[in-house]
């Protein structure tokens, strides 16, 4: 494994008098793919809202820690330069824009990253590759795309930005198993293609086989953390998120 590229140092943020994170302690090594295991209301989409710097749009703060991407420290910076920078997130519930075609949904995930031709013409190339039911509909209102292929554009617009490490917010909630395993082979393409992975996930069994290595979050808190071969050997990751008694 390379160097860390993502180091996240008690992290702590919350909504007004809320608390949802409380002193999170996580890293990412370069390529790798790294889970983030929780029930409802853990805190998991609030800390890869801290980390992309987007929690303000949710009414809530960065209290304490800090956020380190490589050499470079993203505390404070807006969101847009957190793209910049190389991280890139997909938000809970996909967030296409339903009116607007599969293409430019795809066309505005490039604003964030570069301006260069080549490279947003490079990048919607890989996309297509990677999903080629994009090409197809390219023209179509994202609003006709089923759930998984929403999920689909939701991923290639912020791989449009040619990010190293990709936050990856619940991708297969409420998909059919078979599109959520073709979600999650997507999801190794890309991270064997050189992307880093942060994916948050309630489903734990699906995520433990992506995940190299895993946390669980429980009321804002890491609780268990290691390899995932090891939690998912846990008798307590197995009981509590496995399902198996
Ligand atoms: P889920 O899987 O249900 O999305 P989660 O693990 O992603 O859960 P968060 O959405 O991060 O959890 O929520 C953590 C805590 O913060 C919860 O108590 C939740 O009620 C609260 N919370 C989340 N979003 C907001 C918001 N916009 N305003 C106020 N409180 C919020």
């Amino acid at each position: 494994m390379g160097a860390i590229a993502l180091e996240v140092a008690d992290l702590s943020a919350g909504y007004g008098p809320v608390r949802a994170l409380r002193q999170v302690s996580l890293e990412v090594p370069e390529g790798a793919v790294v889970t983030v295991l929780g029930g409802n209301g853990a805190g998991k989409s609030t800390l890869l809202r801290a980390i992309s710097r987007t929690l303000a749009f949710h009414g809530g703060a960065v209290v304490s820690g800090s956020v380190r991407f490589g050499d470079r420290s993203l505390d404070g910076l807006p969101p847009d330069r957190v793209v910049a920078a190389g991280v890139c997130q997909v938000p809970e519930g996909r967030q296409v824009f339903a009116r607007m075609t599969v293409e430019d949904n795809l066309r505005a995930g490039a604003l964030g990253g570069t301006r260069d031709r080549t490279a947003r013409a490079a990048a919607l190339k890989r996309v297509h590759e990677l999903f080629p039911v994009l090409a197809e509909r390219a023209a179509q209102p994202a609003g006709l795309l089923s759930g998984g292929e929403q999920q689909m554009l939701a991923v290639g617009r912020a791989l449009m930005a040619a990010p190293k490490l990709l936050l990856l917010d619940e991708p297969s909630l409420g998909l059919a198993p078979l599109m959520a395993a073709r979600i999650a082979d997507t999801i190794r393409e890309i991270n064997a293609q050189g992307t880093a992975v942060l994916l948050v996930e309630q489903n734990a069994a699906l995520a433990l086989r992506l995940a190299s290595r895993a946390y669980v979050l429980e009321v804002g808190e890491v609780t268990l953390s290691g390899p995932a071969a090891e939690l998912a050997a846990s008798d307590e990751v197995r009981r509590r998120y496995l399902g198996v008694v």
